[in-house]
């Protein structure tokens, strides 16, 4: 791409770091702030500073929150005792959308994945495995998408609490392999969370 301005071909390679934005779309949205008032541009970079600069992990579930505890695990309403295992925020909120989970969530923050270098050190599990022998939890739900990635830090997870007196499951029930949760409809998910199976049954049938 010939850029006439040196400022345009900056603006556009940053937002053309950004994940699923190639460099034709990063233009067409450089352009497009460029037409509008330059507040617009300015709340959209103020936005962005502030959550970078204040953005906290929740101590209990290490999801994202705005204050030390989240507002799920501060809800004195939510079982405490249940709790969903997901990768991040996008799997919160895909299981909160379906309205049929009343636990508390881990967030790991990932998946165990040797390509991309991510081990089990880089996960919360040791924060996990943690809560569970310190007796918090009666059954954990394990809710990684069933992918490589996600059966392998699912393994790993149960090998790590296996002798503990907590209940492990995985919702697996309508949920494909290789389908990552966040795309799952509403119903779908809602129900394999209801029907989810023990987790030691699930992969001996495999
Ligand atoms: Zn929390």
């Amino acid at each position: 791409m010939d850029f006439s301005s040196k400022l345009l071909e900056n603006a556009v390679y940053e937002m053309a770091q950004l994940p699923g934005i190639g460099k034709r779309t990063a233009l067409r949205l450089v352009l497009h702030l460029l037409k509008q008032p330059e507040r617009r541009t300015e709340d959209l970079s103020n936005a962005i500073m502030k959550l970078r600069n204040t953005v906290q992990f929740c101590k209990k579930c290490h999801n994202i929150s705005d204050t030390e505890l989240c507002e799920i695990c501060s809800n004195p309403k939510r079982d405490a005792t249940l709790v969903c295992v997901v990768e991040d925020i996008r799997d919160v909120m895909a299981i909160e959308n379906t309205g049929q989970y009343r636990g508390l969530y881990h967030v790991l923050g990932g998946k165990i994945s040797p390509i991309e270098g991510m081990g089990p050190q880089d996960l919360t599990i040791s924060s996990l495995v943690r809560k569970v022998k310190e007796g918090e939890v009666n059954e954990l739900i394990l809710a990684l998408s069933s992918t490589m990635e996600g059966d392998t830090t699912n393994f790993y997870i149960f090998k790590q609490i296996e002798g503990t007196q907590v209940k492990t499951s995985t919702i697996a029930r309508g949920i494909a392999v290789g389908d990552e949760l966040e795309y799952a409809d509403e119903v779908t998910l809602g129900r394999s969370i209801l029907n989810r199976i023990p987790f030691e049954g699930s992969f001996n049938n495999n």
